[in-house]
């Protein structure tokens, strides 16, 4: 959320770009496993009753309601796929002190509280997240791929703030693209504006067209932090997916529906995480004194804005929650947040599921609870299309095919 400066892609990630050694395992996945559930959701807005999930190693292989034997009885809960979150600050943490340190990691401290953030994270149900702000994350990527704890992490490595002028050529745009997917990135963070305090446009048309379009060439997605006239210049710009993007007028949304942009607003927790641990941010970096003077204003803007877009016709609203120091493992709770501003909990499922999966240029490998996908499965103790209170009850977390998590009342 709060205004970052321009990273370059340094010395943390020399460190890590070699080869990944061989993963350390204390699980594999086990050759064949069957889930019975009761409700089932799908992920794609179906839901299957009295069915049975088949599973090989990791990933989905049938759905089969005579699948036997069951190695999982979920039948008292609700199952459905891994959550997705695209909008994570996965290092951000508190310090020694308990106030805000920020999302770099360059004490012991720093990486067991950022591997704390993963494993809570996983055991909320989401097993994909996208990490939009910090080069650490490429640590925890790497870690979490040699075995520990944590969802699926794609990242931003670096964001791009932009100056509020001219200074940077489009070649010079394009180049950063290319450095940042050397780097490692899965795709582009930008800061197109600082906040909605501070709409102003931080590139210019031509900027913003080079480095989404190079973007695109490189195969990699663009996501654009922006408020305001932003909103509009990004998805000109062919950028893949809008965050925040208060202060957008219904035209705005309607050219983003029509371009197939993503948007992806915080309509709760994030403002609520920033109310409940004021004293842990204030007076840190990017947080000075009377930071949230303003906060009720942001709270009531980023509700309307939800309701706003939420009425547009065919916009896309993916699911992001900006989780950083003091909501991580709680991602879930702007599910609530949305549904009380008017989305329907199919859809607040779904935007979490397949769309968000669609989103990160993955729908055919996570997302969804068919053959084919990734075994990443999640139960739920009640039903969240009736109460969405349920969604804080998770007792269920397969990833790939290794159950994490499994309690029982
Ligand atoms: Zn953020």
């Amino acid at each position: 959320m709060n205004e970052r400066r321009i990273l370059a892609a340094g010395v943390l990630l020399v460190a890590f770009t070699g080869p990944i050694s061989r993963p350390i395992h204390c699980q594999e996945p086990a050759a064949r496993v069957v889930i019975a559930a009761s409700t089932l959701l799908d992920g794609r807005g179906g839901v299957l009753r009295d069915t049975r999930i088949v599973i090989a190693g990791s990933r989905i292989v049938a759905i089969d309601p005579k699948a036997e034997p069951v190695t999982y009885d979920l039948r008292a809960l609700t199952v459905l796929p891994g959550w997705i979150d695209s909008h994570v600050h996965m290092t951000w943490h508190f310090g020694p002190d308990g106030k805000n340190a920020g999302a770099e990691m360059r004490t012991p401290f720093a990486a067991l509280a950022a591997a704390s953030n993963a494993w809570a994270t996983l055991m909320a149900g989401f097993t994909t997240v996208q990490s939009v702000g910090s080069a650490e994350d490429l640590l925890l990527h790497e870690s979490i791929s040699r075995g520990l704890p944590g969802p699926r992490i794609l990242t931003a490595v670096a964001p791009l703030l932009g100056r509020g002028d001219s200074t940077g050529t489009p070649e010079e745009m394009r180049a950063y693209v290319r450095t940042q997917k050397r780097a490692g990135a899965d795709v582009i963070k930008l800061f197109a504006t600082f906040s909605a305090v501070r709409p102003g446009l931080l590139f210019t048309q031509a900027q913003l067209d080079a480095i989404c379009d190079e973007a695109r060439k490189q195969g990699l997605r663009t996501l654009v932090h922006a408020y305001g006239e932003a909103v509009r210049a990004a998805t000109l710009a062919g950028c893949n997916q809008i965050e925040h993007g208060a202060l957008a007028t219904d035209d705005d949304l309607r050219l983003m529906a029509s371009s197939g942009t993503y948007l992806d607003p915080q309509a709760g927790l994030v403002w609520e995480n920033y109310v409940t641990n004021s004293d842990l941010f204030i007076g840190t970096p990017g947080y000075p004194t009377g930071a949230f003077s303003q906060i009720e204003a942001a709270i009531a803007r980023s509700h309307a804005f939800f309701r706003q877009a939420s009425a547009i016709p065919g916009l896309k609203i993916v699911f992001g929650s900006d989780a950083l120091a003091g909501s991580h493992g709680r991602n879930a709770e702007e599910f609530i947040h949305r549904v009380q501003d008017g989305a329907t909990p199919m859809a607040a499922m779904v935007s979490a599921n397949s769309l968000a999966a669609e989103a990160l240029g993955m729908a055919d490998r996570i997302g969804s609870i068919a053959a084919g996908f990734e075994a990443d499965i999640i139960g739920l103790d009640g039903n969240p299309l009736s109460d969405m209170t349920a969604v804080r009850r998770v007792r269920f977390v397969m990833k790939g095919g290794i159950v994490h998590l499994n309690v029982r009342n």
